[in-house]
C-alpha cells in the first residue's frame, strides 16, 4: 500500500472498506465457489447500505461523488476476497458509468440510484457467442417499432445473466451502415424474451451466474436507450475505463491476499532446520512479488489520475490498458509465486492460493484481452510517438556517426 500517497481521505475509505470486506462471511466464499450461488445479492446489498458502491457517482445517485483515486482504493480491499465478489462489488461501477455518462436524468433515478444503492443488480452484456474482442462485430439486433426497439440475438459468458434485474445490452441498429455507427445501448430488464439459457462450468469465478443471455424478439421500450441511436462506440470506448480500471485494482488485492498467505508461511514452515524464508529461492520470489504488485499499484494509481485530470483521452487509454495488461499479469505472477513458495500445501483447499489461483487465470481474459491491451498500448504510443513533438530533445542525433545518412536505410 502506498501509504505515503494516499490522502486522509483515501486512508479513511480504506479503513472503511476494510471492516466491510472483514465482515463478509468466509461461508459464502465457499459456498460460491461451490456454485451453490447464483449471485451474492445479500453481498451487493450491504455494499450499498454502507454507501459503499458507485462510490464516483453524485450523492444525489447515491453515490459519494468521489474520483477514480479513491475508487481503486476500495476496489483493491474488495479484491482481496476473489474475482467473484469484487466482480459483483464493481457491476455498479461498470454498468452505472453509462447511465451516469450518457442516461437522462429519469433513466439515472430509474436504474442509477437503484444499483448504486444496492437494491437492484444489473450486468453488461457486450460478449457474443461469435466472439468478445471484435466489438464491433456485434449480430444483436434491435428493431425499432413505433414506441419500442424489439431485441434479437445472443450474449455470452455474461457475469449475472442468472439473477440480474437489468442488462446493459449492445445491439446493431444499422445494418447498413459502417460498423461505428451501426450500434445502440439499451437498458434490458428481466421479462419475456430475455432469458438465461445457460450457466457456464467455470475454472473459477463461480457463484456469480455467468450465462448465454438469450434475447428472443424482446420488446424494449425506446426510453430505455441509453445516448443516442447508433452512437453506442462512444459509450463502449467509455466504458473500458471501469472495465479495465476495476479488473486492474481488483488483481492488486488478489495478488495481495496470496502472497500475505505465503509469506506468513514462509516464517513459520522450516525445511532443513531453517525457516524457508531463509533460501533465497523463497524469499526472492516474496521479494519479486512485492515489487509487482507495488510497480502495478503505481501504474493503477497513475492511470487513475489521468483519467480524473481528463487527460489526453489517448493517453488515458494507454495507460488504463497498461494498467490492465500489468496488473493482471502481475496478480497472476504473484499468485503463482505463493504457490510454489508454499509447496504442495498451496495446491490444496487447505489454503485458498489454489482458489486465487483459478479465479486470477480469468482476469487476463476478460474486460478485453492481455493481447487487446497490447494492442491498445502500441498503437497509442505510436501514435504519441509519431506525432510531432516540440521541445525535445533529437537523442538520435546523439551517436558519433548520426550525419551518415547514407547508412540510414529503411527500405
Ligand atoms: C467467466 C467470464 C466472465 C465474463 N464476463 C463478461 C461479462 O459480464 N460481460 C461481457 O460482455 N463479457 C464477459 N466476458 C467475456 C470476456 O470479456 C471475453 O471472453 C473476452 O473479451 C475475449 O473474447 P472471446 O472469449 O470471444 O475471445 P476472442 O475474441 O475469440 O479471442 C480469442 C483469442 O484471440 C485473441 N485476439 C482476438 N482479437 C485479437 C486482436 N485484435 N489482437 C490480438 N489478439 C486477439 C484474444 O486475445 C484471444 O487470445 C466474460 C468471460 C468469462 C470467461
Amino acid at each position: 500500500m502506498f501509504e505515503a500517497v494516499l490522502t486522509e481521505r483515501q486512508r479513511s475509505l480504506r479503513d472503511e472498506v476494510r471492516g466491510f470486506v472483514s465482515a463478509v462471511p468466509r461461508q459464502l466464499i465457499l459456498d460460491m465457489d461451490a456454485d451453490k450461488v447464483q449471485y451474492p445479492r445479500d453481498f451487493v446489498r450491504e455494499a450499498g447500505r454502507r454507501n459503499l458502491l458507485g462510490l464516483r457517482f453524485p450523492p444525489e445517485y447515491g453515490g459519494r461523488g468521489l474520483r477514480w483515486e479513491d475508487e481503486i482504493v476500495a476496489i483493491e480491499e474488495v479484491g482481496v476476497l476473489g474475482t467473484s465478489l469484487a466482480c459483483a462489488y464493481v457491476m455498479p461501477s461498470i454498468v452505472g458509468e453509462a447511465l451516469n455518462a450518457f442516461g437522462t436524468a429519469g433513466q439515472k433515478e430509474r436504474w442509477l440510484r437503484p444499483l448504486v444503492t444496492g437494491e437492484k443488480i444489473a450486468a453488461e452484456a457486450l460478449t457474443e457467442p461469435r466472439g468478445g474482442s471484435d466489438f464491433f462485430g456485434t449480430t444483436t439486433e434491435a428493431r425499432r417499432e413505433q414506441d419500442h426497439y424489439v431485441l434479437r440475438g445472443q450474449k455470452r459468458f455474461i457475469v449475472g445473466a442468472a439473477k440480474s434485474d437489468f442488462f446493459l445490452v449492445y445491439a446493431r441498429t444499422d445494418s447498413h451502415g459502417p460498423p461505428h455507427q451501426s450500434i445502440s445501448a439499451f437498458i434490458v430488464e428481466r421479462g419475456p424474451g430475455v432469458e438465461a439459457e445457460y450457466l457456464y462450468g467455470l475454472l473459477g469465478t463461480r457463484g456469480g451466474g455467468t450465462g448465454r443471455l438469450v434475447l428472443r424478439d424482446a420488446r424494449v421500450p425506446a426510453e430505455n436507450l441509453v445516448g443516442a441511436e447508433n452512437g453506442a462506440s462512444e459509450i463502449f470506448y467509455r466504458m473500458m475505463i471501469p472495465e479495465r480500471m476495476t479488473s486492474a485494482a481488483g488483481a492488486i488485492g488478489m495478488g495481495r491476499a496470496a502472497l500475505e498467505v505465503a509469506t506468513r508461511y514462509s516464517d513459520r514452515r522450516k525445511a532443513f532446520g531453517e525457516k524457508i524464508r531463509r533460501f533465497q529461492g523463497v524469499s526472492f520470489k516474496v521479494a519479486d512479488s512485492a515489487t509487482l504488485l507495488d510497480a502495478a499499484r503505481g501504474l493503477v494509481y497513475g492511470a487513475a489520475r489521468s483519467v480524473d485530470a481528463n487527460d489526453d483521452p489517448s493517453r488515458s487509454r494507454r495507460l488504463v490498458s497498461e494498467a490492465k495488461k500489468f496488473a493482471t499479469d502481475a496478480a497472476w505472477q504473484v499468485i503463482n509465486h505463493s504457490m510454489q513458495v508454499m509447496g504442495g500445501i498451496g495446491y490444496t483447499n487447505v489454503y485458498p492460493i489454489e482458489r486465487l489461483l483459478r479465479d486470477a487465470r480469468l482476469i487476463m481474459i476478460w474486460t478485453g484481452t492481455n493481447e487487446v491491451m497490447d494492442s491498445i498500448i502500441q498503437h497509442e504510443y505510436y501514435r504519441e510517438i509519431l506525432a510531432p513533438r516540440p521541445q525535445t530533445r533529437d537523442t538520435e542525433a546523439d551517436a558519433e556517426e548520426a550525419e551518415r545518412v547514407e547508412e540510414k536505410v529503411y527500405e
